[in-house]
């Protein structure tokens, strides 16, 4: 029997604002716990939130980077459910109407983004207890709900790792999934009719790429499975243990959660002013970048890696004027892997070292072979580039011209294939001589000495 998976997404998102939603309290990464907080975010009672407008500003400005449509008028919600990290007893969210809506994001249809508050953060003791952080209560958090539009586990990856790149790009998340500043909760249905959904099971809090992409592998497999054996699928709540799914709980309905408008807070306007100055915060997206890597030169499967990573792409955008499609390969496919193998990040190589460097080669003051014999003496030596540079060994210069000559007058047959107009002939005559010196000639001055004197010959 077959059977069609379908994938939804939700997000979210925390906003590196100055301060949190609905208070002055400073957001950031604190060592102390439970010292940026107020009674605000704390949830006392009879205290007033305010709603920020910087944080309104970035949802806007994300919604026009995805094509959305900004609700000038939208409403607080309170979504009632008591957990220990919500001591309030309610999170204020978006309901009815969000700050945005029909947003798409690479033929994914969006359908709302919410503008909402953080909860506390638990911290799961050993000896069984939960101790409370409430410095992450009140980060203002944006919900982006997908539409039932992916098919399959590559396609989910895809999805995150543009909407990562967009609001990297854009500046207001970090979103490292790994310190929770980005989360995943996956919507995985089965149906054997293609033009039905199945019943959806909500896999919650993915921290990884990788997680999502397993678990939503896992639930396909096993919900395949069960339908197989005339089983039914129960519409609940499982998690990711990082081998299978288990249940959690069955899974709210709406009516759960009384939803009711927020009494405290006044309709949320977006006005001229939050427009403009969201406008004024578009940066060129991933997809933008990607197809303008590919016109300077950049060959298609390293662009597309390149344009999607902040910091990938700003060193790219460093050094490319040296030679865009050196930069690009070097980059991925030398300095990257060098970097993970001694645990270092893009931010700890010295870019403009590296500039110098590929400038030297670019200039013939060494040859190819020590590119990456210099990369490793920085990353794995920790030897400046300055020092790299000066340490090359130096280019012999070997009179290639005879040899040459030579083989032109050895091989009439293929020179007169190249009179005809069969260039490819070039490379017969760069490979003897590579040949003989290997090592000691640059390949692109044997190609240029080759062109002149065949077209001499
Ligand atoms: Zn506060």
């Amino acid at each position: 029997m077959k059977f069609y998976p379908t994938v939804g997404l939700e997000v979210h998102v925390e906003l590196k604002t100055k301060s949190k939603m609905f208070c002055s309290c400073p957001v950031g990464e604190w060592e102390e716990p439970n010292t940026a907080v107020c009674p605000v975010c704390m949830g006392h009672p009879g205290t007033l939130p305010v709603p920020n407008r910087g944080a309104v500003v970035f949802a806007v400005a994300l919604g026009l980077s995805l094509d959305g449509e900004i609700s000038r008028v939208s409403q607080f919600y309170r979504k009632n459910y008591f957990y220990p990290d919500l001591p309030k007893g309610y999170q204020i969210t978006q309901y009815s109407v969000p700050i945005i809506r029909n947003a798409n994001l690479l033929g994914v249809r969006i359908e709302r983004i919410n503008l909402e508050e953080e909860t506390a953060k638990s911290l799961h003791m050993e000896d069984g207890s939960v101790l409370l952080d409430f410095n992450r209560a009140g980060i203002p958090l944006l919900e982006i709900v997908s539409a039932p539009d992916i098919r399959d586990p590559e396609e989910a990856r895809r999805y995150l790792v543009a909407l990562q790149a967009v609001v990297r790009f854009l500046g207001i998340s970090d979103a490292h999934m790994e310190k929770g500043q980005m989360r995943v909760d996956v919507n995985v249905s089965v149906s054997p009719d293609p033009d039905r959904l199945g019943t959806k099971v909500e896999i919650k809090n993915l921290n990884s790429f990788k997680a999502v992409a397993d678990a939503i592998r896992y639930e396909i497999k096993r919900q395949s499975e069960v339908l197989s054996s005339g089983g039914e699928i129960r519409h609940e709540t499982r998690m990711w243990n990082g081998k299978s799914t288990e249940p959690m709980r069955v899974k709210e309905t709406e009516s759960d959660y009384r939803y009711f408008p927020e009494p405290d807070i006044p309709p949320l306007h977006v006005d001229d002013s939050v427009l403009e100055e969201a406008k004024g915060m578009l940066v060129e997206m991933p997809w933008e970048k990607e197809e303008r890597y590919r016109e300077e030169g950049v060959p298609s499967h390293l662009a597309s890696v390149l344009a999607y990573d902040r910091d990938l792409s700003e060193a790219y955008e460093r050094i490319k004027d040296v030679d865009p499609k050196l930069t690009a390969d070097l980059l991925l496919n030398v300095v990257l892997g060098k970097l993970n193998k001694a645990g270092k990040s893009l931010r700890d190589f010295d870019l403009s070292g590296f500039r110098e460097f590929v400038k030297a080669f670019k200039e013939g003051k060494f040859l190819r072979d020590y590119l990456k014999e210099g990369i490793e003496r920085h990353i794995g030596g920790g030897q400046p580039f300055s020092e790299i540079i000066e340490n090359a060994p130096k280019v012999e210069k070997v009179d290639i011209r005879p040899f040459v000559e030579e083989l032109i007058r050895n091989n009439p047959k293929e020179v007169e294939k190249y009179c005809k107009g069969q260039r490819g002939v070039i490379g017969f005559f760069v490979g003897q001589v590579m040949r003989k010196y290997r090592g000691k000639v640059d390949p692109r001055e044997v190609r240029r000495v080759v062109e002149e004197l065949l077209d001499n010959a």
